[in-house]
């Protein structure tokens, strides 16, 4: 018998599945086609063509062919490839993620034109008026009806009109996507420079110099402390690509968070910028996706799945905030996008830029050990200084007062020179915490081993992770007792109290229930952009890539809580947020300052770290690392196991990895229960794999996977492998 087509099936199953091809001539590898797949039709990715792997008379045939050629370039094809094999994953499923969802339910790889929005007649003759209390969708109506010949995405993202803006008024008949016959002179054919590029220091040149001469795959470490014109370097760069026609790709931790960036890029480049985020309908991630691949996207700018988008004429690609924790997923298909998008530049051959003010342990030995090349601006742009760290031993403050008198002081001085503070904690809502002062009880999660949050202004506990929400007890729920009082601070809890304190000041919170709302981080920010004295008082959100221009003092609670961690990255992440946060201060003129509320002001460490020199701490972190023989000196993969019989997950466990045991080169740890051990209403085990080779514990991962698929307890746990898991808990 002659060749069979080996496709991948979007099941979470590891291995291909053999058919038959309708005629004389392969389908191309790449390409999809409809099969049948059990009971189902599917719709699959040709991986390969090959000799039958069971008998031929079981074979069945495709059903249908959907592409006459590739679907996905050669070079995604490959990533996918290795990203299956390195993280022992399904490929069906690594396709889901690298293919958008129109393509995976078979809709045309080829687009007809130009994707456009444009008012309907019904748009037309609609009551504008009407539409005040959705200010958004009359904003995107007003624009519609004075492009009459319709906006692409990109133009009306610059005009800052949002998706569910468009999408509400598609709902209501008075606007609709539509395709027109593309009539622009294509970029490359345009003059794409929109304003002059500042003039760089000499350390940026440098880096700019070094990057201007690579057309090849290579690995660049821009390690650039906070203000020290990273985006400039980037867009000195990238000129050059965009000059020779070819394609940007940049991943951001969230995009929601870099429109700054983005309107820097918008007023320097004349050229298509796409964006890719979770807004988009599925038709328009496709359009993106299209243009992409036939270089009529200059400029692509997404998060993690953006790193398998394709490129006609790739030139460079940039990971911007490359320690972010964010660019490995966290479920599902546990990949690295900062780790696959190097792999990417090197199928590709052209250079990858990874830039942070705080690079990964992991990043840095490469660079140290000559793998990257190491580009660094340890200097601020212009008269900006360096950010002043300064801990405040707060082990006696009264656990009901967040806030010391010494930081409300700050704040005051800070407000009396008029000017900005931010006051940063990593926990939304009033209080973790709700217990009864008479029997002990505690607001507990029904389904976690964990406490529920206290909402004051939804009145409700919630539980981030799982969702779950209860009304408020008026009573304790075990003794019946109204004495119930609550414990630590959340971002409302601190609004409150700051309001209360400083009357006559603007407030401004920033976390995700304060801009849950499109478009309200935006007018929050802008609040803070006026420049007004004001404080901020947030979460993470705060921290990365704002410009705030009139910041001089940012406070921090509870910071230290990484430095305690189970987990060996804890001080890593500590750190590297601690940084961000200083980081926003002190961006101008004024000098910055960053005071960590703490209650282990002895920790070496903490100190170490504030002296504000980010090599130096890595420096110790990495002495502890190479001890313990924990990443970048060793490597990591985890398995989990869970299921709601408490002790399933840790018998499957054990089975599994029995005979592991002899394997000495690999250290197994476990299994354990995880550090939260019940969440969702699953108990959950883990075990770790721990090996100073990366060979030999990719050699071990295939033969535990099917011991725990041959154990009859498999079917009763949920269990997954992570490979460098970032994610201990
Ligand atoms: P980073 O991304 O490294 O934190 P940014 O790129 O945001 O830093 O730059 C910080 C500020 O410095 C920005 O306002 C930017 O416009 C300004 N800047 C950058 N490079 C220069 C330069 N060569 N001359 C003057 N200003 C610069
Ligand atoms: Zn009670």
């Amino acid at each position: 018998m002659g060749q069979v087509v080996k496709v991948a099936v979007p099941v979470p199953l590891r291995q291909l599945f053999d058919y038959l091809p309708t005629g004389p001539h392969l389908p191309a590898i790449g390409s999809r086609c409809e099969v049948q797949f059990s009971r189902r039709r599917l719709i699959d990715v040709v991986w390969a063509h090959g000799e039958a792997s069971v008998a031929a008379s079981t074979i069945r045939p495709i059903l249908r062919q959907l592409d006459e050629q590739a679907i996905l370039p050669p070079d995604l094809l490959t990533l996918c490839k290795k990203a299956a094999q390195y993280y022992h994953h399904p490929v069906g499923e690594v396709l889901q993620t690298a293919l958008p969802a129109s393509l995976r339910k078979g809709h045309s790889g080829t687009h007809e034109g130009e994707l456009i929005w444009r008012i309907t007649a019904a748009g037309h003759h609609a009551d504008i008026d009407g539409l005040t209390r959705a200010p958004r969708q009359q904003e995107a109506l007003i624009c519609l009806k004075q492009h009459q010949q319709g906006l692409s995405r990109p133009a009306l993202t610059s005009l800052n009109i949002s998706s569910q803006a468009l999408n509400a008024l598609a709902k209501k008949g008075w606007a609709e996507l539509v395709n027109l016959p593309l009539t622009a002179t294509p970029w490359q054919e345009r003059p794409f420079l929109g304003e002059a590029p500042l003039t760089p220091n000499a350390e940026q040149q440098a880096a700019i110099d070094a990057l201007l001469g690579e057309d090849h795959f290579n690995t660049y470490l821009l390690d650039g402390v906070t203000g020290s014109g990273k985006t400039e370097v980037y867009l000195q760069v990238m000129a050059k690509h965009l000059g020779a026609g070819q394609q940007v790709l940049m991943l951001v931790p969230e995009i929601g968070l870099t429109p700054q960036t983005i309107q820097r890029f918008k007023q320097r480049f004349n050229v298509p910028i796409h964006v890719l985020h979770s807004g988009l309908t599925d038709k328009e991630r496709l359009y993106a996706w299209q243009m992409a691949a036939e270089g009529q996207a200059a400029i692509i700018i997404g998060t993690r799945s953006a790193v398998f988008t394709p490129l006609a004429r790739p030139g460079i690609i940039i990971v911007d905030e490359a320690h972010d924790t964010s660019f490995k997923q966290q479920d599902g298909f546990r990949y690295s996008a900062r780790d696959l998008a190097i792999w990417r530049a090197q199928i590709l051959n052209i250079p990858i830029v990874l830039g942070t003010a705080t690079p990964t342990l992991e990043n840095l030995h490469a660079a140290q050990e000559g793998r990257f090349r190491h580009l660094r601006l340890p200097h601020r742009t212009g008269h900006a200084q360096p950010p002043i760290i300064q801990l405040e031993d707060c082990s006696q403050l009264n656990p009901l007062e967040p806030l010391s008198e010494y930081s409300l002081k700050a704040l005051q001085h800070t407000l009396d020179k008029g000017r900005q503070a931010l006051v940063f904690v990593n926990r939304r809502g009033y209080a973790p915490l709700l217990l009864c002062g008479d029997c002990g009880w505690q607001s507990e999660c029904p389904h976690c081993d964990a406490h529920m949050t206290w909402h004051r202004l939804a009145g409700e506990l919630r539980r981030h992770h799982c969702n779950t929400q209860r009304p408020i007890p008026t009573r304790c729920p075990q003794c019946g007792s109204h004495h119930l009082i609550d414990r630590g601070a959340g971002t409302e809890k601190l609004q409150q109290m700051l309001e209360q304190h400083f009357p006559n000041r603007a407030l401004v919170r920033i976390d995700r229930d304060s801009t849950r709302q499109k478009g309200s981080l935006a007018k929050q920010l802008d609040i803070v952009h006026q420049g007004k004295p004001c404080i901020l008082v947030g979460t993470q959100m705060l921290a990365k890539g704002h410009h705030f221009s009139r910041l001089d003092l940012a406070i921090m609670l509870e910071a230290d809580a990484g430095f305690m961690s189970a987990d060996f990255r804890g001080p890593e992440q500590a750190a590297q947020l601690i940084l961000q946060v200083a980081g926003r201060t002190g961006r101008t003129d004024q000098p910055g300052r960053l005071l960590i509320q703490t209650r282990q002001i002895d920790n070496p460490l903490l100190q170490l770290l504030c002296q504000g020199d980010y090599h130096k701490f890595a420096m110790q972190l990495m002495q502890e690392r190479r001890l313990a023989g924990f990443p970048p000196f060793g490597y990591l993969a985890l398995f989990r196991a869970e299921s709601i019989q408490q002790d399933h997950p840790a018998t499957l466990l054990a089975a599994a990895s029995a005979n592991l045991w002899q394997q000495h080169e690999v250290m197994v740890l476990g299994p354990a229960p995880a550090p939260m051990e019940r969440r969702q209403g699953r108990y959950r085990s883990q075990l770790l794999l721990l090996a100073p080779e990366r060979k030999a514990l990719h050699k071990l991962i295939p033969g535990l996977i099917d011991a725990l698929n041959a154990h009859p307890l498999s079917k009763r746990c949920r269990w997954h492998v992570d490979v460098d898991p970032v994610d201990l808990t």
